[in-house]
């Protein structure tokens, strides 16, 4: 099966039509989903509609911070996120909200495990950023491949059988192979917002049969959602920010 990894859309409908595109051309057989499908961009709607869509031909789908966000109050979000999300709110009908309230917080299937931030507490929306935090996803799961996003920075973890956490390289468009004396965690990038400095959207494809990762990015029109983020009055840092990419 070669499933197609998504996360962290932030209502950017140009980098997840872009990535979609990408995926047409890549045999895709399933999609996962990974959170966070609102929040920052400017077609939060537009965006939900789509993964309901995928959700609808078997997608995996999982909460992300910013759509638990919806509706609830959460101290945890800086301001300008929060301001995003009230804006979001009111762009939303009663089954999107519906939609995003009944995603839950983590997906098993088979060897893998998908939860939008560290697997340990998920709820907590605890950032994976180097081994010391990739360790815990680890301890607390069995699963022998965890994907999760959250960080915006695409990032492979894999921990041996002594629970040795290391972080590995990777390049482009090449398949990793996630050889099985090992586990992995792959931090996948953001489709929405990318902050690692190229401003290209990010994604991953995941082959269960060749057992390879490939990291994946793609251009798309940022300044059209540039364009539309302050037009719709949200902070122009967020604009700004799709077209420097960090
Ligand atoms: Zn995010």
């Amino acid at each position: 099966m070669r499933l197609a990894i998504l996360t962290d859309i932030h209502a950017n409908r140009e980098a997840l039509e872009a990535v979609l595109a990408d995926a047409a051309g890549m045999r895709i057989d399933r999609f996962a989903i990974l959170g966070d499908i609102v929040g920052y961009g400017p077609d939060p709607d537009w965006c939900i509609d789509k993964v309901a869509d995928l959700q609808a031909r078997g997608a995996i789908t999982v909460r992300g911070n910013h759509d638990r966000a919806i509706g609830v109050p959460d101290g945890a979000l800086n301001a300008q996120a929060r301001r995003v999300i009230d804006w979001t709110v009111d762009r939303l009908s009663a089954v999107h909200k519906a939609f995003l309230s009944e995603l839950p917080l983590t997906v098993t299937e088979e060897d893998m495990l998908f939860v939008h931030a560290s697997a340990n507490d998920p709820q907590d929306w605890i950032y994976v950023t180097n081994e010391n935090h990739a360790m815990p996803s680890f301890r607390v799961s069995k699963a022998r491949l965890i994907f999760c996003g959250h960080v915006h920075k695409p990032a492979l973890y894999s921990c041996d059988l002594s629970g040795r956490v290391m972080g590995h390289q990777f390049g482009y468009g090449t398949g990793v192979p996630l050889i099985r004396s090992r586990r992995w965690l792959g931090v996948i990038g953001s489709v929405g917002q990318p902050r690692d400095g190229s401003g290209l959207a990010s994604w991953s494809v995941m082959d269960t049969d060749r057992n390879e990762l490939t990291f994946r990015r793609v251009g798309y029109d940022s300044a059209t959602t540039a364009r539309k983020v302050r037009s719709a009055g949200l902070p122009e840092a967020l604009a700004a920010r799709l077209v420097k990419g960090f």
